[in-house]
């Protein structure tokens, strides 16, 4: 469970303070998929780079499981974020690295597990993804698609609770979406994944969604289960 209490968010630009995030209460249930829906500046990103202190809230609480990520030390705040994923528009690929590198990194930063014991998990988790005939390959010779199930793979490595996506589809065709969609869903059931996942596009929020925070400027101006947050379209 990902808990927001009376979290908000200012960034300090020149002299100037910009509020990103009013205070906002949240609850998100473990085995979730969970969307953040707004336009542009309406704070989504700042949202999900809490929950994994990309980003210090300015106030309020964050608790993950009952734990306050707001409170972590540094050695606490790394074991942390083993138990997230993040996936990203852009991929964020090692370019120079092959794919089954790019998939072990978090475990070879992790650094608590043997050169045999990475290559056996990054062989699985290439084959869950369907790339196991891609290892060798570098991210420049992949499509879009390939790309984003290999950050999914990465994402997954450390065998986290929660997944973050940050417009994970938003680079990808139509086609290609459905697919990266539908393993998310398949990835959700099987390994009981709590998924937040922003999104500009409605249908993706339709499509795998089973609730949805409609944010405006700043603030969470909607939640709820999908159904009943677009009754009215
Ligand atoms: P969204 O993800 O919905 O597009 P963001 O969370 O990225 O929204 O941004 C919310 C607001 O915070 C915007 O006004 C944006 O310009 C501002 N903002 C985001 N990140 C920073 C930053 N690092 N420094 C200053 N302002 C920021
Ligand atoms: P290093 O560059 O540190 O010597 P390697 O190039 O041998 O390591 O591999 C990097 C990591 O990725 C290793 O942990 C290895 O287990 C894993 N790995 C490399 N190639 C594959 C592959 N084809 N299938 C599965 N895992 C692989």
């Amino acid at each position: 469970m990902i808990e927001f209490e009376r979290v908000h968010k200012t960034y300090k630009v020149g002299g100037r303070e910009i509020t990103a995030l009013e205070p906002c209460d949240l609850q998100i249930p473990q085995g979730q998929i969970f969307g953040l829906i707004g336009h542009s500046g309406a704070g989504k990103s700042t949202l999900l780079r809490l929950i994994n202190r990309l980003e210090e809230p300015s106030g309020g609480r964050i608790l993950v499981d009952g734990i306050d990520v707001t409170a972590l030390p540094a050695k606490g705040l790394r074991q942390f974020r083993q138990k997230l994923g993040m996936i990203f528009q852009h991929f964020n690929l090692l370019s120079s690295k092959t794919v089954a590198d790019n998939v072990a990194m978090p475990l070879k930063l992790a650094g608590e597990h043997t050169a045999a014991e990475i290559r056996t998990r990054v062989a699985m988790l290439l084959a869950r993804v369907g790339l196991s005939d891609h290892a060798d390959k570098y991210p420049a010779q992949l499509s879009g698609g390939q790309k984003q199930r290999v950050g999914i793979a990465r994402a997954l490595a450390t065998s986290p609770k929660i997944l973050l996506c940050d417009e994970a589809t938003s680079a990808l065709d139509p086609q290609t979406t459905a697919q990266v969609l539908q393993l998310l869903n398949e990835l959700n059931r099987e390994l009981n994944l709590t998924i937040v996942l922003i999104t500009h596009e409605m249908d993706v929020i339709r499509r795998v969604c089973d609730q949805v925070a409609v944010m405006d400027a700043g603030q969470i101006v909607e939640q709820g289960p999908v159904a009943e947050v677009f009754l009215h379209p």
